[in-house]
């Protein structure tokens, strides 16, 4: 079974709006088991929406179309439907009826074209909008090659929403998935600092092999990511499949993974890693500003490993607060190893913590201290050992991406 979304609307191709209709529907459709393989954008454009109808309706079985139901002359799509399926419109009375009481209600007179909204195709199912004003549909196509359903959804997110819950789901569950419901489930595994490429290579045979379940790698932030995705007739046979893959995978990778689950982050294992050793942190920020300290403190049961630290972001603060002595800073510039082993030894004593970081350096886009954007260093004082600081050259695209990069390493310190 292939779902197909398309989208019609100019406005989501310039970018003026998100299309949030394919998220929601492409979630919708998971939910049900079903796999949504083409989502498809086009503008209010009557020969492209026909191109678009006819190429869905030769590679896809369920086929989600939402947008230009309304009024005006652009919205185009429930012409262009008909029209496609050698069918003709007709007005749907109950639609027509509401939408003339709603006008009344509201003082208005209602505009010979706003009939529009309540055209539909009698040989189809008229999708009442309980929300707006233009009715929806849905149009099944028996032809010798098989089944195709058609589902026409207006725009507005909350009427689609609306519709497609209490209408559309109703309608996929009796009549199209019957007794033949499927259930896809993911499994996700995660490895920290190795590369996505090493990763393939280990699991090659796996993934050459992979059809039920299927296997995804992405990479970010120093993570890689292994999703483990099966489809089956119930959860039990689903879970059946994804153990045996991660048996396999047990066997097969040189490594084990230090995390599962979809929201997994480095941070949730650092925390936990220190909770288990009975380790605490603090953080000296300087270009950073706190993002350090934000990202571990967002995980739950943060509060026993974190204990603080400072935001000592101009240079006299990292000697007030902190107690940098000045003569450091003179000697070496503020961007210096010196001063971030400086500022992380400081930071140790005042916080009795197990491991003290820190950072200076410069996000950019200018030069600071003599130093170019994109150098970076980062202090670590760990109880009972020699302070040390490591340099970094980030290429430095962007202010952000400095200071994201430098949070990321914080984060790979952290881990090792
Ligand atoms: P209307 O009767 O309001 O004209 P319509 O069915 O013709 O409804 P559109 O004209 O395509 O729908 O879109 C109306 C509004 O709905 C858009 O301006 C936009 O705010 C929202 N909308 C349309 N499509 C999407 C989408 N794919 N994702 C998110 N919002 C959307
Ligand atoms: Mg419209």
């Amino acid at each position: 079974m292939k779902v197909e979304l398309i989208t019609i609307g100019t406005e989501i191709l310039m970018g003026d709006i998100l299309n949030t209709n394919a998220q929601f529907l492409s979630r919708q459709c998971l939910q049900l088991g079903l796999g949504v393989f083409y989502q498809t954008t086009i503008g209010d454009n009557y020969e492209r929406i026909y191109n678009a109808f006819q190429l869905a309706s030769q590679r896809s079985d369920l086929i989600i179309i939402t947008g230009g139901l309304g009024p005006t002359e652009d919205d185009l799509t429930k012409e262009v439907f008909a029209d496609f399926l050698g069918e003709t419109l007709e007005v749907c009375d109950i639609q027509h009826e509401k939408n003339i009481q709603y006008f009344e209600n509201k003082g208005r007179e209602m505009a010979p074209n706003n009939i529009r909204q309540a055209y539909t195709i009698s040989n189809g199912t008229t999708l009442i909008n309980q929300v707006g004003l233009a009715c929806g549909l849905i149009y099944t196509s028996e032809r010798t090659q098989g089944r195709t359903d058609y589902v026409v959804l207006p725009g507005p997110p909350a009427e689609l929403e609306a519709m497609f819950l209490n209408q559309v789901v109703p309608f996929i569950k009796n009549e199209i998935l019957k007794s033949e419901s499927m259930v896809i489930q993911s499994r996700y595994y995660h490895l920290y600092d190795i590369g996505e490429s090493a990763i393939a290579k280990q699991i090659e045979t796996l993934i050459t092999a992979q059809t039920n379940p299927t296997i995804a790698l992405y990479a970010k932030n120093n993570m890689v990511t292994i999703r483990v995705t099966a489809n089956a007739c119930n959860d039990k046979e689903c879970d059946i499949i994804l153990s045996r893959m991660e048996q396999r995978l047990q066997e097969t990778l040189y490594s084990p993974w230090i995390g599962e689950g979809e929201d997994f982050t480095i941070e949730q294992y650092i925390i936990h890693r220190c909770q288990s050793l009975g380790y605490t942190l603090s953080a000296a920020e300087s270009l950073t500003g706190g993002l350090v300290q934000a990202k571990l403190t967002s995980i739950p049961g943060a509060s026993q490993v974190v204990r603080g630290g400072y935001v000592t972001y101009q240079t006299p603060m990292k000697t007030q607060l902190l107690g940098v002595p000045e003569q450091t800073i003179q000697q070496y510039s503020v961007v210096s190893h010196e001063v971030a082993q400086s500022m992380a030894e400081k930071l140790r004593e005042r916080t009795h913590s197990t491991i003290a970081i820190s950072l200076t350096g410069v996000a950019g886009p200018n030069r600071l201290a003599d130093q170019s954007p994109g150098t970076v260093y980062i202090g670590i004082a760990f109880k009972d050992q020699p302070v040390i600081s490591k340099v970094y050259h980030f290429p430095a695209p962007n202010r952000n991406a400095v200071r994201n990069r430098s949070v990321n390493e914080v984060m790979r310190l952290l881990y090792n």
